[in-house]
Formats: C-alpha cells, structure tokens, sequence
C-alpha cells in the first residue's frame, strides 16, 4: 500500500547532527524512523519533511528555517534516483509514474517569517507548501494549544479558546490561501482553528493530530472540530506518538499501537467522512514505545486498519489518496 505522510521531524534531526559536529546523519541510511532505505521498504510514494524550529533554544527563526531547507535539498539532489522535491501537483504525478518518492517541504513554527508576508513569499519560491501557524510557543502570528493545567489532572495542556490568531495570523492565512500553501492547524489554539475556519475557504489540515474524545490532549481535534474540517474538505494526519493515541500515558509510560491507531481513524472518518484522514506520523518527533518501529513497518496499520473493518478502497483513502486530493486542490 503506497503511503504519503504530511508530518515528520526528520530533516530538523538531521540539521542537529550538522550543529552538534557530529558527523552528520545522511537520509539515505540512518538510525532515525525514517530514512530511504526504509520508505522504499515501506512503499512511499510522498513524504512532507517539516522544517521546525524551537524558540527555546534562542537560535534565529528564519536562519535555523534555511539550513534545514539546504540540508532538504543537498538530500534531495544526492539521491534524485530515489526521491525528488515536488513544489506542484504535477511533479508528484510525474514522480509517481517514473517510480520516485515525493519530498514536501512543510515548517511546523510560523515564526521562522518573523511576522514579515515577504518571508512566508520567499519559503513559499523556497518550495514550502504547507505551514503550521505555531508550534507549542506564542508567536507573531498565533496563540498555540499549550496552556498549562494542574499535574494531578490526566490533561497534560489545556485548549485555549480565547487566544487565537493576531492581526499578522489573518494576514498570513489570506497570503497562504492566495499563494496555495497548505494551512496547517496542528499545535494552534482552539480559537484560532475557528478562525481560520470563519476567515478561509478553501480546504486545510491538521497534519498531525488526533481525536479529542478518544484522548484529552490538546493536540488533538474535538469531534466539532473534526467535522467541520471534514466539510470543508480538509484532511487530518493520524499522529503516532502515544500521548495522542492513549489517555494518561506519559512520555516514559507511552505505547503507540496499531490497534489504537485503528480506533483514531474510525472515530475520526465516522465524524468528518472517509475523506478526511490522512497520514501524520510525526516520526522522528516521537520518541515512545512505537509498534511501529519506523517508516518501513507501515503494513503493520494497514493490517490494523483491515481488522478493524475499513475496506481496502478506504486504506487508500487514509494512506494517500486523501491528501493527494488535499494538495492537488490547494496547490497551484
Ligand atoms: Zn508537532
């Protein structure tokens, strides 16, 4: 079964080898959950490699964005008989019928723009096709879902309804619309999700976020949630890592199963319909009890997903189809 992720922190693991002096880690074969090797092993077809930044590690936003985006592409050009970049929908198709992998660029941190449309134009020339208003930190353009609760609750954040977008955030939503950037609403606060639902029209997602109801963290999706970005066509991307998977497990305490996987997803397409989940593992960004051990053991959720009911023509719709149709609809 073909595969196309929207979410993983790969390229920015790969960046930190290069900082650290270490020798740096190289796509083609690693010790990471995903490398080249692996997604052939795995059948991708597509992966989005996300450029993330930490604002609390103090580095400049934009600076740390360009290096991962030249590591991106020293990759990319290193390996072009295996996987090439795609900045249109065309190019996936061209990919897919030469028997290549996909590369996305996607950045989970709106602050690598510094607030300044004329950064987000220049990522946008740069290749990036997809972009997250926040990740857990205040930024220029958005409040994110991080609000701290009381340990002895099982809620590890608490959502925050009133903080959304700032004046720059409906800026950025209308610029990231007009140019065909895929909004991406995982890590934002729960006001700014409505938000950008009242003040966009066009489908967006949620690259790597689980259900709510199923499991009360929150950077997962409310069941209101999941059905309106279900009808606006929107696609959300299944999130691995365990804390989003199963309530009250910690970060050492933490199992990510297949089987649970399984239940996110029906919960998920009951509500916003079988054309709203994709794939979001945030491999490389998690670091639990995985099943699913890295990117080549993908046949594992297929056969969950199987057990569990959905129809080989719905498995494709969650593995890739959906978010083909998201990209192909969004970008120009
Ligand atoms: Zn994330």
């Amino acid at each position: 079964m073909k595969v196309a992720d929207m979410h993983c922190d790969t390229l920015a693991e790969l960046w930190y080898t290069h900082w650290e002096g270490a020798v740096p880690s190289e796509l083609i074969k690693n010790n990471l959950h995903i490398d080249l090797e692996k997604m052939q092993k795995g059948d991708y077809l597509l992966q989005n490699f996300a450029v993330f930044v930490n604002l609390d590690r103090k580095l400049d936003p934009l600076e740390s964005a360009l290096y991962q985006i030249d590591i991106f592409y020293q990759e990319m050009a290193k390996n072009s008989d295996i996987i090439r970049p795609v900045k249109a929908y065309a190019d996936i198709e061209k990919n897919q019928k030469d028997g290549i992998i996909s590369g996305v660029l996607s950045v989970e941190e709106g602050a690598v723009c510094k607030g300044r449309p004329e950064f987000l134009r220049i990522l946008y020339q740069l290749g990036v096709r997809m972009m997250t208003l926040t990740w857990n930190h205040e930024n220029e353009l958005a409040y994110p879902n991080n609000v701290p609760t009381d340990a002895s609750t099982v809620f590890p954040c608490g959502s925050e309804t009133t903080m959304g977008l700032k004046e720059k955030g409906y800026l950025f939503i209308e610029e990231m619309e007009r140019l065909g950037m895929v909004i991406d609403v995982s890590h934002l606060s729960d006001a700014g999700f409505y938000q950008i639902l009242q003040n966009t029209k066009r489908p967006f997602a949620a690259s790597h976020s689980n259900a709510r109801s199923l499991c009360r963290h929150c950077r997962n999706l409310s069941d209101d949630m999941i059905q309106k970005l279900g009808n606006r066509g929107g696609v959300i991307g299944l999130n691995y890592c365990g804390s989003f998977l199963e309530e009250g497990a910690d970060d050492q305490n933490c199992k990510s199963t297949v089987s649970r996987m399984a239940e996110h997803a029906r919960h998920i397409t009951n509500l916003g319909g079988m054309e709203c989940l994709g794939l979001g593992s945030d491999f490389d960004g998690i670091s639990h009890n995985l099943e699913m051990k890295d990117c080549s053991m993908l046949p594992l959720l297929e056969a969950s997903l199987k057990k569990a009911g959905f129809l080989t023509s719905d498995i494709e719709k969650i593995f890739y189809r959906n978010v083909l149709n998201l990209y192909k609809e969004v970008w120009k």
